[in-house]
């Protein structure tokens, strides 16, 4: 396979998580100012279209533009078509024919040395998420950790993985298991983790032997650009990672249909992931294989605060896991049921909290919450806002905040009914419904009433009431005493059950088995 040939480094050392800024340190502070300042002056760039070794522009182009300042370009793409499309599937076929064949030993290398490189850039790095998406600095420094955690954690577990694996040892004969890739990938990533997401879904493809079609966001194009980048510096062999962006709704059909696509890895909204799920699994002339699809999608996340509670802690807890990143977490707590005992004290201390809450650009540090993504989304938050405003009281917020760009007050509705609208539908904005529950078991009650079941919370310092929920809470990611954001790789593997996703269970020792097909092979032993 052609590409830079790899000195393979292992073996490494074990898996930590890597560092977050601590933006209080003077020349933390200094480096970040200079990161957005290198990338202030690379803005509004075209970036190609990535096919192999080819470098292709398109008429339709796409503009990544700054939700701080909607005016200001970000980054220019050349949009995919359907034709480009067949073609990057194609490239990534014929390059899996040899890259297979590469040792899992070196491919873990390529992951390895691309943390390596993301970690010199970090702060580079996490500049260019703070014009593209809105993210606060710290933020955006711990996309870029989470990013690296990638690169190192998958890295690692293909060290594991890729050995043959042990079995039950049977008298005369001689067995092997081997863990083998699939073939082409699809990975179709959304914009509100535009490093971690991305690179998570795309490094997880590529180390277990597998090819790649990366689809990026429109909204966030421009880190995916610079994930390719950094892997073309590391030396990956062209076709490997084949850069394809274009919007959804004209490439998205013929990436996933394409009969060469064996899998698809999609992080997104209930709505596109069902509709990948509908189109993957249909049969076709020229398919030889069922698609696999792991498919991460949306939330209706809940934290109980219970009557023996630090209020405080919750009040705290609930603040930063609704407010942060805007509320477009997939993990972001969107309803806080509190029991009754306690619910007008919370209600009062939550308000004092969020009112204290800065909202304006998201490249200064004064600020805790930046834009929303786009115009579309602020329009439907602010439908639904509305819509809040019937269904329950509001206590704070409710409108823009002053600026040029899409910015939203963080918004408390109180009152709110388990079966309102604005309880049971994902916003993906700065909205939390207050929810008065009887007791504590109501709440949990509540809590599953949706058809989601990614993060949930508790605060109680009541052993049995968390036993309880561990029981019977309905998530994939539960946390007890603390924010319901933040998963960390290794730590908290992230995934959700029913609509929100297939719990594929990122940043875990089962992830790469998604990626993976085990081949058999028993020879009985001949005298
Ligand atoms: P989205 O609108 O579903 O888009 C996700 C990706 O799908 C984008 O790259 C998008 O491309 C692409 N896409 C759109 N239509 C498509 C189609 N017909 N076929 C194939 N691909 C298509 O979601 P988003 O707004 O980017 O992200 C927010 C959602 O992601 C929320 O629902 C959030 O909860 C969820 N999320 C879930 C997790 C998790 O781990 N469970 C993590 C993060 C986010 P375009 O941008 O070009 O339209």
């Amino acid at each position: 396979m052609s590409g830079q040939a790899l000195e393979v480094r292992t073996p490494v050392g074990e898996f930590t998580n890597e560092p977050l800024t601590d933006f209080s340190v003077p020349t933390n502070r200094q480096r970040m100012q200079e990161g957005l300042k290198k990338v202030a002056s690379e803005l509004g760039r075209e970036y190609d279209i990535r096919i192999g070794t080819e470098r292709i522009r398109t008429e339709e182009k796409i503009r990544s533009t700054n939700p701080s300042h909607p005016d200001q370009a970000v980054g220019i793409f050349n949009a995919g078509t359907k034709e480009l499309t067949a073609r990057a599937v194609e490239e990534a076929h014929g390059a899996f024919q040899s890259w297979k064949e590469v040792p899992f030993e070196q491919r873990a290398d390529y992951l390895f040395r691309a943390g390596e490189l993301m970690r010199r850039r970090k702060l580079e790095l996490a500049a260019w998420m703070v014009y593209e998406v809105g993210k606060i600095w710290p933020e955006a420094d711990a996309d870029i950790a989470e990013a690296i955690d990638f690169c190192e954690f998958y890295g690692r577990e293909m060290l594991r993985l890729g050995p043959p694996q042990p079995l039950t040892p049977v008298k005369g004969e001689k067995n092997h298991l081997q863990y083998i890739p699939l073939g082409v990938g699809a990975v179709i990533p959304p914009w509100n983790f535009p490093g971690a997401i991305m690179v998570g879904m795309t490094t997880a493809a590529i180390v277990t032997g597998n090819t790649v079609v990366l689809k990026p966001s429109s909204d966030s194009p421009t880190m995916a650009a610079k994930f390719a980048e950094v892997m073309e510096e590391v030396g990956l062999p062209p076709g490997v990672l084949n850069f394809l962006p274009g919007r959804g709704s004209q490439v998205g059909d013929p990436l996933v249909m394409h009969p060469l696509t064996r899998f698809v890895a999609f992080t997104g909204s209930k709505e596109v992931g069902l509709r990948i799920s509908e189109l993957a699994s249909q049969p076709q002339p020229g398919l030889r294989w069922i698609r696999r699809a792991v498919l991460e999608m949306g939330g209706k996340d809940a934290i109980i605060v219970d009557n023996e509670a630090d209020l405080d802690a919750a009040v705290e807890g609930v603040t930063v896991s609704a407010f942060g990143y805007q509320g477009q977490k997939c993990s972001a707590c969107s309803r806080a049921i509190v029991v009754r005992d306690i619910y007008p004290e919370f209600l009062k201390r939550l308000e004092a909290r969020v009112r204290k809450i800065f909202v304006g650009p998201a490249e200064d540090p004064n600020n805790y919450m930046g834009p929303v993504i786009n115009q579309s989304a602020m329009k439907s938050i602010q439908e639904y806002i509305e819509i809040g405003k019937k269904e329950g009281q509001l206590i704070t917020g409710g409108g823009r905040a002053g600026g040029d760009g899409y910015f939203l007050e963080p918004t408390v509705i109180a009152d709110v009914s388990p079966k309102a609208r604005i309880a049971q539908e994902e916003i993906f904005g700065p909205v939390l419904a207050v929810i008065p529950a009887q007791n504590y078991d109501h709440a949990l009650e509540i809590a599953n009433g949706t058809e989601f079941g990614l993060t949930g919370g508790v605060y109680s310092r009541n052993p049995e009431k968390l036993r309880k929920a561990a029981e019977s809470f309905h998530v994939g990611n539960l946390y007890f005493n603390r924010k319901c954001t933040g998963a960390l790789v290794g730590a908290h593997p992230f995934g959700g059950f029913n609509m929100s996703g297939t719990d594929s269970k990122t940043g875990g020792k089962d992830y790469l088995l998604l990626f993976l097909q085990a081949k058999t092979i028993a020879e009985k032993i001949t005298s």
